[in-house]
């Protein structure tokens, strides 16, 4: 599995699902899934199929007269990836209201609430936050207050 984050677009998030969960497809596999589904012509999929590859996020090997293709990257690391990704936008003394309001609009098991409660027990509380943005990309720079 690569290390380096693969930065996939929505488009080809969805073609990705088809294949972490069918392990090995080829192009009209993806095509009966998503077809339809999402209104993509046959030419569509194999264009974001092959921008996959060129980013490193699949492999592909011929067998007869199709393409097959496997993942490089798992759901796993691609879903951390593009979280960090997401909070990396945000002020790091925004995060934790992002977290909160992020719960706030979820639909939770109580497995899951479990799960979150045991993070929260193991969680090391900081003193306080260093905001690194940039001055002028948020409020902590502004003479009167700030977060
Ligand atoms: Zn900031």
């Amino acid at each position: 599995m690569k290390e380096e984050p693969v930065k996939i677009s929505d488009s080809e998030w969805e073609v990705m699902r088809v294949i972490w969960h069918e392990d090995c497809s080829d192009a009209k596999g993806i095509f009966d899934v998503l077809g339809v589904a999402k209104d993509w012509k046959m030419a569509t999929i194999k264009t974001l199929l092959g921008r996959l590859v060129k980013k490193g996020a699949l492999s592909t090997e011929q067998d007869g007269k199709k393409f097959l293709y496997r993942p490089l990257v798992n759901e796993r690391q691609v879903i951390h990836d593009a979280t960090s990704e997401l909070l990396s936008h945000i002020c790091a003394k925004k995060i934790g209201h992002t977290v909160a309001e992020i719960l706030a609009q979820v639909e939770l098991t109580a497995d899951d609430i479990q799960l979150i409660k045991e993070q929260l027990t193991q969680k090391e509380p900081v003193a306080s936050i260093q905001c690194d943005c940039v001055p002028g990309q948020c409020e902590c720079h502004k003479k009167n207050g700030g977060m």
